[in-house]
């Protein structure tokens, strides 16, 4: 069954990895996917064929989340070349770890910026559409990492809980226009992200997560897919949790 059908969807960075994988899975459902990168050209004109060859509209936009201005205008261009827009997955992201003693100014603003400066932006060049259709569906891409915290990461966590106290206000803000907001914890997710990581590091966690193993991006994707579709029309400023059962 297809879920999204005739939908409009917007995902930013989605070149790769988990922002990747909803791409496609938003595709498979019948969703036209306008999606972002940040430097991945190659990258993105490949996804965009692969997404058309689905018999969806995609199309793959150049733009930094973080820039206020630029968010502005795609919102503009995706209206013009979709018409609506009933679905936004703020997923873009960075990490730039370091232990707190080492942590520079520019690292902490930076990951604050990518993370979660680009949520407002992207909400709120959205909104406007949003409550004119009087529907939508926003989630947004935390992590595990923001509900519990944890050491080497205090930028990353400070971003990624951030959201969640961003979406739970626009819940509030925007659901008398129907308009839902939701958040998605992704515990330890196999991508370019994780990649860097040491493989014995990496081995260890599986172990530790209840599942026993890492999540991939189509885990994440199911449950974009959940929250954009009808299936949850009743379910807003709500955190899911997609880690294995790693916070169990
Ligand atoms: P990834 O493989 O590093 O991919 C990141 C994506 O974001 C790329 O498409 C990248 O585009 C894009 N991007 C980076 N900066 C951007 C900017 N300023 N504007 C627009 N796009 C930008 O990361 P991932 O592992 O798929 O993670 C996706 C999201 O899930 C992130 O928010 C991450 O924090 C979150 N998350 C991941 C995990 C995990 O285990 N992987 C766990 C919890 C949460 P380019 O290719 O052009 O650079």
């Amino acid at each position: 069954m297809k879920l999204l059908e005739g939908k409009n969807a917007i995902i930013t960075g989605a070149s790769r990895g988990i922002g990747k994988g909803i791409a496609e899975v938003f595709a498979k459902h019948g969703a036209n996917v306008a999606f972002t990168y940040s430097s991945s050209a190659e990258a993105a004109n490949q996804l965009e064929k692969e997404l058309q060859e689905l018999g969806i509209k995609a199309k793959g936009y150049k733009s930094d989340a973080a820039d206020f201005k630029q968010a502005e205008e795609l919102i503009k261009n995706v209206q013009q070349d979709f018409g609506s827009i009933d679905i936004l997955v703020n997923n873009a992201g960075i990490t730039k770890d370091n232990l707190l003693m080492r942590m520079s100014e520019e690292d902490f603003d930076k990951v604050i910026e990518v993370n979660l400066k680009s949520v407002f932006n992207m909400t709120k060049a959205v909104q406007r559409t949003m409550l004119k259709q009087r529907h939508g569906s926003i989630i947004n891409m935390s992590s595990v990492v923001g509900v519990k915290g944890n050491a080497g990461q205090a930028n990353y966590a400070a971003s990624k809980a951030g959201m969640i106290g961003f979406s739970k206000s626009m819940a509030l803000e925007l659901g008398s226009r129907n308009i839902r907001t939701n958040v998605i914890a992704p515990g330890f997710i196999e991508t370019e992200m994780t990649g860097k990581l040491d493989e014995k590091v990496v081995e260890g966690w599986r172990e530790a997560i209840p599942l026993k193993r890492g999540g991939t991006p189509e885990d994440i994707a199911n449950t974009c897919v959940f929250l954009a579709s009808d299936l949850s029309a009743y379910i807003t400023g709500q955190v899911i949790n997609v880690d294995g059962g790693m916070l169990t």
